[in-house]
């Protein structure tokens, strides 16, 4: 999608540093980091969010995501997906945010 910021992302017109990336997903550090250590995975195929992405792509990103977690956050992490309105998502690009760093609460707000 033209005016998506994250397929931006995803093609390189937006310069981001990856932490991990491969034919289908990359990931980079948020902007807006909301803990210690905060990155999302992307796919690079736009989807506008969770309930859109093929069971086998969306395995994929958990699965990267949990692989960069697991080096960069021995101690633990979270991992979280928000969906539509009430679910606080703001970018209509799928993402995994992944968070760690210090201890989460529970439930997050
Ligand atoms: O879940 P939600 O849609 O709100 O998350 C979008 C995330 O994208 C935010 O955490 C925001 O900081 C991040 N972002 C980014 N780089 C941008 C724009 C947004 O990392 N250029």
């Amino acid at each position: 999608m033209t005016d998506c910021l994250f397929c931006k992302i995803a093609a390189g017109t937006i310069p981001v540093t990856p932490i991990f990336e491969d034919d289908r997903v990359i990931a980079f550090a948020d902007i807006n980091p909301q803990a210690p250590t905060h990155f999302l995975v992307i796919p690079r195929e736009h989807f506008a969010d969770v309930t859109q992405v093929p069971a086998e792509l969306l395995g994929h990103l958990l699965h990267a995501a949990a692989r960069v977690a697991e080096t960069q956050l021995p101690h633990g992490h979270r991992i979280a997906i928000n969906t539509g309105p009430d679910g606080g998502q703001t970018v209509q690009h799928v993402h995994l945010h992944v968070l760690g760093g210090r201890p989460m609460g529970w439930p997050p707000g």
